[in-house]
C-alpha cells in the first residue's frame, strides 16, 4: 500500500482559534491535509478537503464562514486536480472516509460517485442537528447525492491491518483518525483535526473550535500512547509539518 499526501486547499484563519492565547488580530495560513491510500484492493481517500469552487466564489459556497475560514490557495489546490496529477479521476476512487464532516474535510465528496463513503455514526447524528450549519457543516457536502455508511467503532478497512480507523472524539463527536501501516514498516496516524498542529498533541493547548474538551483530552492521551509505539502523527492543518512532508506524486511506501 502506498500513501500520497494531497492538498485539499489552503485556508487563512485566526491563530487564536488554535492557540487561544494568541492575539485575535493574528492570522495564520493552514494546509488542509488529505490522503490517498493505494491498496491492492482499492483506492481510498481519507478526507476530501474543500470544494474546488471555494477559491473563486468563497461566499457563494460558504456564506459568512468564509470570513473566518478564508480560502487562500491557488485554484488548482484541490483534491480533484491533485488526483488528476496522479492520472486518476474521481471514478478511480473506491472508498472515501471522512474524519469528520466539517466542510473542509468533505467538500469534494460529491465528486466520488462510484465510491462508498464512510463516517462515524455519531458524526452523522451531529451533522443532522439544526445548528450544524453554524458549526461549518453543510448538508450539500455530505447529505445530497451520496449516502454514507456509518461505523461506530474501530474498523480494519481491508482486514490486513494496513488501514485502521480509530474514533477519537473531542473536536467533534464522531471525529476519527486512521492508523496506516506501510510495507516499509513506516507507521502513521492520520490525526486530522484531533491534532490540528503538532503542539496540540501534548493536550496543553485546547483549540477554541473544540466540541468537548474532556473527550479531546482523552483522545490525545490515546494518540500519544500510539505515537510512543513508533507512529508519526500527521496533523490536520499544520503549516510547519506540511512543508516537511512528501506531497503529490511523491508517495510514502
Ligand atoms: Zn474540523
Amino acid at each position: 500500500m502506498r500513501m500520497h499526501v494531497l492538498t485539499g486547499g489552503f485556508l487563512q484563519m485566526r491563530r487564536s482559534v488554535f492557540y487561544p492565547d494568541a492575539d485575535r488580530a493574528e492570522k495564520m495560513r493552514l494546509p488542509v491535509n488529505c490522503y490517498l491510500l493505494r491498496h491492492p484492493r482499492g483506492n481510498v481517500l481519507f478526507d476530501t478537503g474543500c470544494h474546488p469552487a471555494v477559491v473563486t466564489e468563497p461566499e457563494a459556497r460558504w456564506g459568512g464562514l468564509a470570513k473566518f475560514m478564508t480560502p487562500v490557495g491557488r485554484p488548482e489546490d484541490n483534491l480533484i486536480d491533485q488526483l488528476a496529477e496522479l492520472g486518476l479521476t474521481p471514478d478511480d476512487i473506491d472508498l472515501v472516509i471522512n474524519s469528520h464532516l466539517h466542510t473542509d474535510h468533505c467538500g469534494c465528496n460529491r465528486f466520488f460517485r462510484r465510491a462508498e463513503v464512510r463516517a462515524h455514526a455519531q458524526e452523522l447524528e451531529y451533522a443532522r442537528r439544526p445548528d450544524a450549519l453554524a458549526q461549518g457543516i453543510f448538508s450539500e457536502d455530505w447529505a445530497e447525492g451520496t449516502s454514507i455508511r456509518p461505523f461506530s467503532e474501530s474498523v480494519d478497512i481491508f482486514g490486513d491491518g494496513r488501514l485502521i480507523l480509530l474514533p477519537v472524539p473531542g473536536h467533534t463527536p464522531g471525529m476519527t483518525a486512521a492508523l496506516v501501516h506501510l510495507e516499509s514498516g513506516d507507521r502513521f496516524v492520520l490525526a486530522s483535526d484531533c491534532v490540528p498542529m503538532s503542539e496540540h498533541l501534548l493536550g496543553e493547548i485546547i483549540p477554541r473550535n473544540t466540541w468537548n474538551p474532556e473527550l479531546l483530552t482523552a483522545s490525545l492521551a490515546e494518540l500519544r500512547r500510539i505515537q510512543s509505539q513508533g507512529y508519526t502523527v500527521l496533523c490536520g492543518h499544520d503549516p510547519v509539518q506540511w512543508d516537511t512532508l512528501r506531497t503529490g506524486a511523491l508517495a510514502y511506501e
